[in-house]
């Protein structure tokens, strides 16, 4: 495994697997699977409902805890100081740890300011070994970089060959934040897994396209942390290590760049508005975990 080293000298793993849309009954056998396939890094969230399911197969696993590192992230209706420690304590008791390698503050809404002093003192009493941000373009990331106590060690964003965000990583990289792909393949949106470069790319490397996207994800130094719910692409996601691309083909993958979410974007007010209410329905509804995407 290759290693990126944050701001703070903790060493990640360049290569997670992601627990996004594993639902719960899958979840544990999900996970044991990615680390069986060699996975020492697993990134699950609040609002992806399946913590516990995540603690439960680390502990069944027998791998020491120390081997593995946890990622989690504060959903938007935790955030502020006293309800991001509480949420912070209740998804160490989910996992079943006493602490966590990396908390993130999922989105760029509502009080992240109270919910990021929650994390330095997390931080700072040694429950949380780094600290960062997810989905803060350069805007947010600037503000938190520039006017919080302790810079955001990484930000968490979509980055695949469709989006590679180039302009956000040259700022992570000014202020010394880590780059971390969520979405490394894009989920697959516009038919990238079918992508004729990636797939002429590959060919030359006896790879698949998958292959080649997360080895350009690495080479360009972004973390990655592929979802697959098939023990097979696990293991294919995995290996990616016995090769790397020409110059050429970086330029060639270079080329794919749309500057554009396959998703939607941060900045749109209807966007926005729909976090909006999905905080107050929550409000209203303690109980309610209503389908929705929660990215
Ligand atoms: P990915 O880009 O990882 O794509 C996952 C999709 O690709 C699944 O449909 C999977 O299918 C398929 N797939 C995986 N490997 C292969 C392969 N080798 N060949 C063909 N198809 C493959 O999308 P995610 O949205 O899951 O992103 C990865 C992780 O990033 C998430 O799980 C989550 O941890 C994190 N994330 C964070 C967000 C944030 O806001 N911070 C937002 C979204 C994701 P199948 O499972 O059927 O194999």
């Amino acid at each position: 495994m290759e290693y990126v080293t944050l701001s703070n000298g903790v060493q990640m793993p360049i290569l997670g697997y992601g627990v996004y849309q594993v639902t719960k009954d899958e979840c544990q056998r999900c996970v044991l699977d990615a680390l069986k396939a060699g996975y020492r890094s697993l990134d699950t969230a609040q609002s992806y409902y399946n913590e516990e399911e995540v603690g439960s197969a680390v502990r069944k696993s027998g791998i020491s805890r120390k081997e593995i590192f946890l990622t989690s992230k504060v959903w938007i209706e935790h955030y502020g100081y006293e309800e991001c420690r509480k949420s912070v304590e209740e998804s160490m008791e989910k996992l079943q740890t006493d602490y966590i390698d990396l908390m993130l503050l999922h989105q760029p809404f509502s009080d992240y300011y109270g919910a990021w002093r929650a994390l330095e003192e997390l931080y700072e009493a040694g429950k949380l070994r780094a600290i960062g941000i997810s989905n803060f373009y350069p805007d947010r990331l600037i503000d938190l970089a520039s006017f919080a106590r302790i810079r955001p060690m990484v930000n968490q964003v979509e980055t695949h060959p469709y989006n590679q965000q180039v302009l956000a990583k040259e700022y992570m990289d000014k202020y010394g934040v880590q780059i971390e792909a969520w979405a490394p393949f894009g989920e697959g949106r516009g038919g990238l897994f079918e992508d004729p470069a990636l797939l002429e790319i590959g060919a030359k490397y006896q790879k698949t396209a998958a292959q080649v996207m997360l080895r350009w994800h690495i080479e360009r130094g972004v973390a990655v942390i592929p979802k697959s719910t098939h023990y097979e692409r696990m293991v294919e996601n995995f290996n990616v290590f016995d090769f790397s691309l020409s110059a050429e083909d970086m330029e060639k993958m270079a080329g794919l760049d749309k500057k554009e979410s396959s998703f939607f974007s941060h900045y749109d007010p209807a966007m926005v508005e729909w976090f909006v209410q999905i905080v107050e329905e929550r409000k209203t509804n303690h109980d309610s975990r209503k389908e929705h995407k929660n990215w």
